[in-house]
Formats: structure tokens, C-alpha cells, sequence
């Protein structure tokens, strides 16, 4: 079943277009990550799926067009976890993951709103911290609780933002396994940019491939990855090895000069 649709979405920042006539769409509980390079568009797009943005062209979310349902509406349904680097005012982190509630609570939390930050926070790993201030964590535990708020706030859509930019190999590899997790036991739909390929193509089930605000690819990680296309977008040689237990894996050799790439 389809649970977003993206319908020629076009948006700019002032003159300068940054989204192309973006039409594609992504079925329940699948995994789609946003793969391209940097300013091709991956976080404009993002914001417009959630309606940060406000694009020419309709998102759909169930078939309703995004644009028709109110702000608490879509907070039920979709969550967004951006990059880190965002600034929160002073709070603990058990209040950032409460923050997830907020379009579930009245005007106060429940004992279940309590219990499902608390799950929130043992499934992301971050319950020893939640004391602390917020804004005092590294980037990495950052991004884990952000996660957790997200995952406090039962969205039947997930939006994320490069999740792992800021997290070492292991952290990196907890939370897209988290996710990836969530994604399979819930049902959730996620749609995520990434920019490692190699990641992208282990955890996604689909990719979409963006290059200057124009949808260039779509499809399974080993149809959408091949060196021609790598050379293409990212004007990059590259390497793609094939390996049983890892997957498909992306060795980029050399970048190619401006004028062929
Ligand atoms: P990506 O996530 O793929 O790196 P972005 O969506 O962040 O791409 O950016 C796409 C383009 O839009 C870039 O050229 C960027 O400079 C521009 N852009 C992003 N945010 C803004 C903004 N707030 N104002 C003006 N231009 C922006």
C-alpha cells in the first residue's frame, strides 16, 4: 500500500530552484533512502514531506494531500529527526524524549506517555542519560536522542536526516539496526538520507537518487548503484564489490575533473 506519495514537488529558495518536478512514492513499511550529493536537495525534500516547506506540487500521506491536514495531524503521523546541530532550549534529555508526546498527550502525560518514552529511551540505549542536559552531549549521543524522540512519538512515518552523520562505526551501526528494527516489528514507513552509499544500500530497501533537485534513480540498491552512475552524479570513480555478509560495498577510488564528470 502506498503511504507516501511525492507528486511533482518543486520548490525554491527565493529564485533558486532546488526541487525539480520530484514524483515518486514509497509503500508501507519499507525502508527508502535519499541518496546524492551534497546540495542535491535530500533535506529540502525531507521538509517538504513534513511540511516544513511549502512546495508547489502535493505530497500525499494515506491518499489525504499533506497541505489539507492540520500541523497536530501530521505530528501524529510523521516524525522527523534532523541533523544534529540543531539547538534545543535547555532541557533534559528524558524532557527532549517527552517532547515526542506532545501531539499524543492532553495537558499533561499520562503514565503510558511516560512508559513509552521510557521504552524510547531503552531502545536507542540512551536511558543512563537522561538526567543530563541535552545540549552538554556529544553529537553522537545527540543524535540518539533525537532518535529516541522520534521513536517516543509512535509516527506511522519516520523522515531522517543523515542519522548516523555524527556517531562512530559501532554507534552508526546501533541506530541504523535500531531503525531498521523498528522499521520491520512496526511496520513504519522511513524514509532517510544518507550519504555513505554503502550504508544507504545495507539498511534501505529502495533508493531515490537526487543530483541537483532532479529525481535521477529509483530502485533496489543493486539496481540504482553501478559505477556508471557513481561516475555520473558524484563525478567520482568508484569500485563495487559484492560480499555475502556485508552486501553490496562502494569503494570510491578518484575524483574525475569537472569537465568529464
Ligand atoms: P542536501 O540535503 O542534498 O545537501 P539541501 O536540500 O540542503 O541539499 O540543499 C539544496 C540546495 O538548496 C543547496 O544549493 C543549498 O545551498 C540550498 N539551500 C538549502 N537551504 C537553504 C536556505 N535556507 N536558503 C537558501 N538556500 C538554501
Amino acid at each position: 500500500m502506498v503511504k507516501i506519495y511525492v507528486d511533482n514537488v518543486r520548490f525554491s529558495y527565493r529564485s533558486n530552484p532546488v526541487l525539480k518536478d520530484v514524483t515518486f512514492h514509497v509503500d508501507e513499511g519499507t525502508i527508502l533512502g535519499l541518496v546524492g550529493p551534497n546540495g542535491s536537495g535530500k533535506t529540502t525534500l525531507i521538509r517538504c514531506i513534513d511540511r516544513i516547506l511549502d512546495p508547489e506540487g502535493s505530497v500525499f500521506l494515506d491518499g489525504t494531500a499533506i497541505r489539507d491536514m492540520r500541523r497536530s495531524e501530521i505530528a501524529l503521523n510523521i516524525g522527523y529527526v534532523p541533523q544534529t546541530g540543531a539547538k534545543i532550549a535547555a532541557a533534559s534529555v528524558f524532557e527532549v524524549v517527552m517532547m515526542g508526546r506532545t501531539p499524543h498527550m492532553g495537558w499533561r502525560a499520562s503514565d503510558e506517555d511516560l512508559a513509552i518514552a521510557e521504552k524510547a529511551m531503552l531502545f536507542l540505549g540512551v536511558e543512563n542519560l537522561a538526567d543530563l542536559e541535552y545540549n552538554e552531549l556529544s553529537g553522537g549521543q545527540q543524535q540518539k536522542v533525537l532518535i529516541a524522540r522520534a521513536v517516543a512519538q509512535e509516527p506511522k512515518v519516520l523522515l531522517l536526516d543523515e542519522p548516523t552523520n555524527s556517531l562512530d562505526i559501532r554507534h552508526q551501526l546501533e541506530a541504523l539496526s535500531i531503525i531498521h528494527r523498528l522499521s520491520r516489528e512496526t511496520g513504519i514507513t522511513v524514509i532517510m538520507a544518507v550519504h555513505d552509499l554503502t550504508v544507504a544500500a545495507r539498511y534501505a530497501d529502495r533508493l531515490m537518487m537526487l543530483r541537483k533537485g532532479q529525481l535521477v534513480a529509483f530502485g533496489t540498491p543493486d539496481e540504482l548503484i553501478t559505477t556508471e552512475r557513481i561516475r555520473e552524479v558524484y563525478g567520482v570513480e568508484s569500485k563495487i564489490f559484492r560480499d555475502q555478509e556485508a552486501g553490496l560495498i562502494v569503494t570510491p577510488l578518484r575524483a574525475i575533473s569537472e569537465a568529464t564528470a
